[in-house]
């Protein structure tokens, strides 16, 4: 679920709000529905982001690697006389 910001035009209030589907945000401070969504968050997400993925290709190379391991041995086994 997406968290946004926003200013309010009406009272110049700048807030943070989950917004579920179809809900319209509207200002905490003054109840105004004449708020602007900001573009840009500046929260450090990418970083956060980028350790999981790096953690997941670490975990797809390990699962990888016991699979050649595994492998390998099936092939020793098999072709030791
Ligand atoms: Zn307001």
């Amino acid at each position: 679920m997406p968290i946004y910001e926003y200013d309010c035009a009406t009272c110049g209030e700048a807030f943070e709000l989950l917004i579920l589907r179809d809900e319209r945000p509207v200002c905490p401070a003054c109840e105004s529905a004449d708020v602007t969504r900001k573009l840009s968050l500046p929260r450090p997400k990418t970083a956060k982001t980028h350790g999981k993925a790096m953690r997941a290709a670490k975990k797809r190379d390990r699962r990888m690697n016991a699979e050649q391991t595994r492998e390998r041995i099936e092939y020793e086994e098999a072709h030791d006389d």
